[in-house]
């Protein structure tokens, strides 16, 4: 079943008369879900994800727009008539009922002309569990089953009506790592041998990647681009999808277009005949660097984290809008690395411009013409490529930061108790006025003790009166006071603090 969204718009209006905050969370979304697919939408919390499945679902109305399944129009239509099935993040189940009763829930609520023979009724449920391989634990209540079981039960239950379009809700964010993994292969080895159309919803770029056939990518409402997977991550629109996929995330610089070469500081990285001088925004990709000692970008080495096939080079640049530059090379180029500096060649089409104004992609050398043929691809497969044309949405915070302000040093109070895993990252103390990082330090002291927890950061004040290091608290149930004042805290030197944490002593 195809699904259509026709120009809808949704707009929570203002409770309060006086403040105008109404929330326009979808905005004039133009998008064809083909049949039989899997499209995922994927956005950061709050862009409106959720509120599309409703209107899809017709749990929410548009206040504008049109919502077609197939050529039907089902805007008016109400949930029970528009023959979909639902999956939420929380799996909803009856906790009395076993999970036989559960699955067969929505089934016995059916009337007329659609109501089922107990027989049929049963065949469908077992059918549904089966499917969903649950079907050893008919008679168990949900609370005997893991949550990943819980999940495929609700799963079963979106299913056994056999709806025209599955609808689920960030369906894994409750399991854990491993079976976040596990389940979402199920949902899609259940899609393929259903080919129910179905609309997943996530902000997990890895799981959307992982998962669909088409992504959805949205920001405060709006679509930023539609594209299968690996086109959206080959072809970002704008810097917005280019920043949300990918792990590790792009690198990006700060740079400039002049006389058709691209500039990254005083350094020309590559050709760009034919793009106009501009400021602009140069995204890299990890896997974009090739090492050479004659290479046109030169970074700081900072560490290399060995990753078996690969290494990461992790380096810096004072172009560079992130802390670090990640670049993943082969690990057999390792011996290449020598010194501080590094330099590397870049892979053309590895590297993505953007206006720095607009936030919109610059296309140069070929990559115009594999954009063009990826969306000629695109609309032979009867899939529209959507992206934003006009002004791109923009949070308040949203500007990428040209000036990185480090962070200021942190007093941070700490408490030891049996039992807790080391957690201190970061601990400082005032030392001769300057701010001494004493985390290491305290972290190897402690280690077989494994009893330190940060309760506490606080910035350093900023008042002449001197910051004391505060000691860790020995007791578990002893407050910690939010702005101890250095007289009244008990503050000891760090080695005693050495003797507070020590597991046994
Ligand atoms: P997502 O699922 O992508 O996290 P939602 O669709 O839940 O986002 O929300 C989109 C925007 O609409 C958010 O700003 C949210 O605060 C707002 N919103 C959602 N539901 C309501 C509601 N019932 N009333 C008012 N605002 C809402
Ligand atoms: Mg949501």
């Amino acid at each position: 079943m195809k699904v259509v969204l026709q120009n809808i718009t949704k707009i929570f209006p203002s409770r309060n008369k006086k403040v105008k905050d109404e929330v326009v969370a979808v905005n004039d979304f133009n998008l064809e879900i083909p049949d039989g697919k899997l499209v995922c939408l994927l956005g950061p919390s709050g862009c409106g994800k959720s509120t599309t499945l409703y209107m899809i679902s017709g749990l929410q109305e548009p206040s504008s727009g049109k919502i077609f399944f197939g050529e039907d129009d089902v805007t008016k239509l109400s949930p029970e008539n528009r023959g979909i099935g639902l999956v939420f993040q929380n799996y909803a189940l009856y906790p009395h009922m076993t999970v036989q009763q559960n699955i067969l829930f929505p089934l016995q609520n059916l009337k007329g002309e659609n109501r089922l023979s107990k027989e049929e009724m049963l065949n469908r449920t077992t059918e549904a569990a089966k499917l969903v391989q649950i079907d050893e634990y008919l008679n168990r209540k949900p609370s005997e089953l893991s949550g990943g079981q819980q999940q495929r039960v609700a799963i079963a239950r979106a299913l056994v009506k056999m709806p025209r379009v599955l609808l689920l809700d960030e369906p894994l964010s409750n399991l854990d790592a491993r079976l976040r993994l596990q389940t979402r292969e199920e949902i899609r080895r259940i899609q393929r041998s259903t080919k129910i159309t179905t609309i997943f919803v996530t902000h997990d770029q890895e799981e959307a990647m992982s998962i669909s056939d088409y992504i959805v990518i949205m920001k405060l409402g709006v679509i930023m681009q539609t594209g299968k997977p690996q086109w959206v991550y080959d072809d970002p629109a704008n810097l917005f999808v280019a920043k949300f996929l990918g792990a590790p995330p792009i690198n990006l610089f700060s740079g400039r277009v002049e006389k058709g070469k691209l500039y990254i500081g005083e350094e020309k990285v590559l050709d760009v005949k034919g793009v106009e001088d501009q400021e602009v925004y140069v995204g890299i990709r990890p896997e974009g660097f090739i090492l050479d000692k004659k290479g046109k970008l030169t970074c700081t080495v900072s560490g290399i984290d060995v990753m078996g096939r690969d290494i990461s080079i992790v380096s810096t640049s004072e172009n560079s809008l992130n802390p670090v530059v990640r670049s993943i090379i082969s690990a057999d180029e390792m011996g290449n690395i020598s010194g501080d500096v590094v330099k590397f060649n870049l892979k053309e089409h590895k590297v993505f411009i953007f206006n720095k104004e607009t936030e919109q992609r610059v296309y140069f050398g070929a990559q115009l013409a594999s954009h063009e043929e990826m969306i000629a691809q695109m609309e032979a497969e009867g899939q529209v490529y959507v992206t934003r044309e006009g002004p791109l949405p923009r949070e308040a915070d949203d500007k990428v930061k040209e000036n990185v302000i480090p962070e200021p040093p942190k007093n941070v109070f700490v408490r030891a108790f049996n039992g807790v895993k080391n957690l201190c990252t970061k601990l400082f103390k005032k030392k001769d006025g300057e701010n001494t990082e004493v985390a290491t330090e305290i972290a190897e002291e402690n280690l077989e003790s494994e009893k330190i927890e940060i309760v506490e950061e606080s910035p350093i004040a900023t008042e002449a009166a001197p910051v004391e290091f505060v000691a860790p608290v020995a007791s578990e149930t002893a407050p910690v006071e939010e702005e101890a004042a250095p007289e009244t805290t008990e503050a000891k030197p760090p080695k005693k603090t050495k003797r507070t944490t020590k597991v046994k002593e």
